[in-house]
């Protein structure tokens, strides 16, 4: 199987060639599916396998027929990774109509973005502490979100940002989809993932 032969919009397909993939990775072969049905997962894949075009594919093909904005949501726990995703994100959607990122992080000037967040943005990609910053401000709205993607979710808690995860996933809608990704999947992981996941699709990289 190439990516040529997944029925992907003709933008998407170049853009996927423009970067250098022609075959997905394991991971993506095994999420890109599961995650176009709409189906919650807990994947354990590490930097270097391919998770985020595996997360962002899903991500990008849901928001593309979604009127509503914004559709999509990716935490991650530090600024560098989400300055990486963004940079992924933007390569794989360039020439797709009306498809927007915006980078709600800590350590960057916020006016920017919060201005960034009026103009119709269909994915945001954030670290916890800023984005729970801007919802007490009341400057997005996520009540249209379908898709939740929480990364490095081992991460995630070392760092101590458990609640604020808990804090955000108040403001998306009950029956939204949600992907966990983490490197490893210690005890802890699993009760996360038995408090944010339902009935999930559990993938091995
Ligand atoms: P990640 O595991 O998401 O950090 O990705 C690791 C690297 O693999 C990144 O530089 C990606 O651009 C690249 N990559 C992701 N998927 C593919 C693919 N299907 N073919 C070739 N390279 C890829």
């Amino acid at each position: 199987v190439d990516f040529e032969h997944c029925g992907f919009p003709e933008a998407l397909n170049h853009n996927l060639k423009a970067s250098g993939y022609e075959v997905p990775t394991p991971i993506q072969m095994q999420m890109i599916p599961v995650g176009l049905l709409g189906r919650d997962i807990l994947a354990s894949a590490d930097t270097g396998s391919g998770k985020t075009a595996a997360f962002l594919l899903p991500v990008i093909l849901r928001a593309l027929f979604q009127s509503r904005a914004p559709s999509a949501l990716v935490l991650t726990p530090t600024r560098e990774l989400a300055i990486q995703i963004e940079r992924q994100a933007k390569e794989l959607m360039r020439g797709l109509p009306g498809m927007r990122t915006v980078l709600l992080v800590g350590g960057l000037p916020a006016p920017p973005q919060r201005h960034r967040l009026r103009q119709r943005v269909q994915v945001i990609i954030a670290t916890p502490g800023r984005l729970l910053d801007i919802i007490k401000q009341s400057s997005v709205e996520l009540g249209s979100v379908k898709i939740v993607v929480v990364d490095e979710a081992d991460t995630m808690l070392k760092m101590g940002f458990q609640q604020q995860v808990f804090d955000i996933l108040e403001n998306v809608p009950h029956d939204c989809q949600t992907v966990l990704v983490s490197a490893t999947i210690p005890a802890s992981i699993e009760q996360l993932a038995g408090q944010l996941l339902h009935d999930p699709v559990r993938i091995v990289a």
